[in-house]
């Protein structure tokens, strides 16, 4: 192994990632390599320095959904350019952050039970909305802390105008509110936040029976379906679970 070889993969012989045969070729080099060895101290004081600071300061959603449309750019210029796919040193850190969320490859897993269980679409569609809605400038058409400005918004531009309690109180606080297109329909968005994150309430006329709110989990999110008064309605966040849960309980009061 050349020592251009072993640091290309120095990153990820520091997180555990590569395959036993990689890992024992950088194990040997470093072995008889003192530069390379200096490389990997250097890579392991910025890997540690970087998860002590990720783990006190959780991203924000905003900033998770920048930081995953810049490494989708990062992935497709490598796929271009095999020379370059171990070079992954710009966006390791973030990797130690667990924010590949949106990233996850592989289909969804749902627990959803009941009826609605079979619509996964939907929910991949909810999903799809909360992540697109993080991205800059796309969070909210309607931008105001007052549910009194909020709902008279959604006048004439949907089916059906959302329930926009005022949740302040209970440390959910109105971030405003925004059209989806979901299920090949104009939908309501309403726009919550809880501390760094947000929370997305999706509701739009479906007739059916009342459903009992079922959570289920994909990519790192969360998302809460029920159905009251022949309306249909999806939080999705990535809160904890517990919090999203006392969210819709509020919600729903
Ligand atoms: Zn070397």
């Amino acid at each position: 192994m050349q020592c251009a070889d072993c640091r290309a993969l120095l990153d990820a012989y520091v997180d555990h990632e590569l395959p036993e045969a990689e890992r024992a070729a950088v194990r040997e080099h470093l072995a008889g390599c003192a530069g390379c060895s200096r490389e990997l101290s250097d890579v392991e004081r910025a890997s540690s320095l970087a998860k002590e600071h990720l783990v006190h300061y959780r991203a924000p959603d905003v900033l998770k959904a920048r930081i995953s449309s810049a490494i989708a750019g990062e992935r497709s210029v490598s796929a271009s350019a095999p020379q370059v796919t171990r070079r992954r040193a710009r966006w390791w850190p973030l990797a130690a952050a667990g924010v590949l969320i949106a990233l996850a490859s592989g289909g969804l897993t749902y627990a959803l039970t009941g009826q609605r269980g079979a619509s996964h679409g939907v929910a991949d569609e909810v999903l799809a909305s909360h992540i697109r809605s993080l991205m800059p400038g796309h969070l909210t058409d309607v931008q105001s802390t007052n549910e009194h400005n909020v709902k008279p918004w959604f006048d004439g531009r949907v089916d059906l105008s959302p329930k926009v309690p005022d949740l302040d109180s209970a440390g959910f606080p109105l971030v405003g509110g925004r059209l989806d297109y979901i299920d090949g329909r104009v939908v309501a968005a309403v726009v919550y936040a809880r501390r760094q994150h947000l929370i997305n309430v999706e509701s739009w006329p479906e007739h059916g029976p009342d459903e009992d709110p079922q959570t289920t989990n994909a990519r790192g999110y969360h998302l809460v379906y029920w159905r009251s008064d022949n309306v249909e309605y999806w939080a999705v966040s990535d809160v904890e679970p517990g919090e999203l849960t006392r969210f819709v309980e509020e919600y729903r009061k």
